[in-house]
C-alpha cells in the first residue's frame, strides 16, 4: 500500500472512531431518558474506549502529517470556512422554519466562535513564537486568550465554564 493510501486510511479511522466516540454519548443521553441505565453506562464506556483508540492512532499519524505550514493553510483556507459556510447555512435554513429558535442561536454564536478562532490561528501563526494560555468556553467553544472572562462574550456562559488550555 503506497504511503498516501496508509496516511489518509489512518486519517480516516481516527476520523471515524472520534465521531463514533460522540456518537455513543449521544446515543448514552437518549438511553437515559429511555430509562436504560445499564445501556447507558455501556455507551458511556464504550464512548471511552473509542476515545482511548483515537489516541493510540493519533500518536501513529503524527508522524505521517504534513509540515505546520500546510496544516495551518489547510485549517485557515478549507476547514474553518467550511464550517463557517455550514453554520452560515443552518442560520439561513432555521431562519426561514417555526420553531428552530434555537438552532438558528447555535448557529449565530457558532459564526461568532469560528470568527475568532480564525482570527487567533491567524494571529498565533504570525506571532513571535511565545506560547499563549487560552481558555475555551465548554458550552460554546468559544477561546479566550489569557485569563478567562467574567462570562463568556459569545454565549455569557459563567467563568467556572471555561476550561484552560496550556
Ligand atoms: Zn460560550
Amino acid at each position: 500500500m503506497a504511503e498516501k493510501q496508509f496516511d489518509t486510511l489512518l486519517g480516516e479511522m481516527y476520523l471515524q472512531l472520534v465521531k463514533g466516540a460522540a456518537r455513543k454519548n449521544i446515543f448514552a443521553l437518549r438511553a437515559e431518558k429511555e430509562k436504560r441505565s445499564d445501556m447507558a453506562l455501556f455507551f458511556h464506556a464504550l464512548a471511552e474506549s473509542e476515545e482511548a483508540q483515537a489516541r493510540r492512532l493519533l500518536y501513529l499519524l503524527r508522524g505521517l502529517v504534513g509540515k505546520t505550514e500546510e496544516n495551518v493553510a489547510e485549517v485557515m483556507e478549507e476547514e474553518l470556512p467550511l464550517l463557517q459556510r455550514r453554520y452560515c447555512n443552518l442560520a439561513e435554513q432555521t431562519a426561514r422554519q417555526e420553531g428552530m429558535v434555537s438552532v438558528r442561536h447555535l448557529a449565530d454564536q457558532e459564526q461568532k466562535v469560528g470568527k475568532k478562532n480564525s482570527f487567533l490561528l491567524k494571529k498565533t501563526w504570525q506571532g513571535n513564537g511565545q506560547a499563549a494560555v487560552y481558555h475555551v468556553c465548554s458550552f460554546c467553544g468559544y477561546v479566550h486568550e489569557n485569563e478567562a472572562p467574567e462570562t463568556c462574550p459569545v454565549c455569557q456562559a459563567p467563568r467556572k465554564r471555561f476550561r484552560r488550555v496550556g
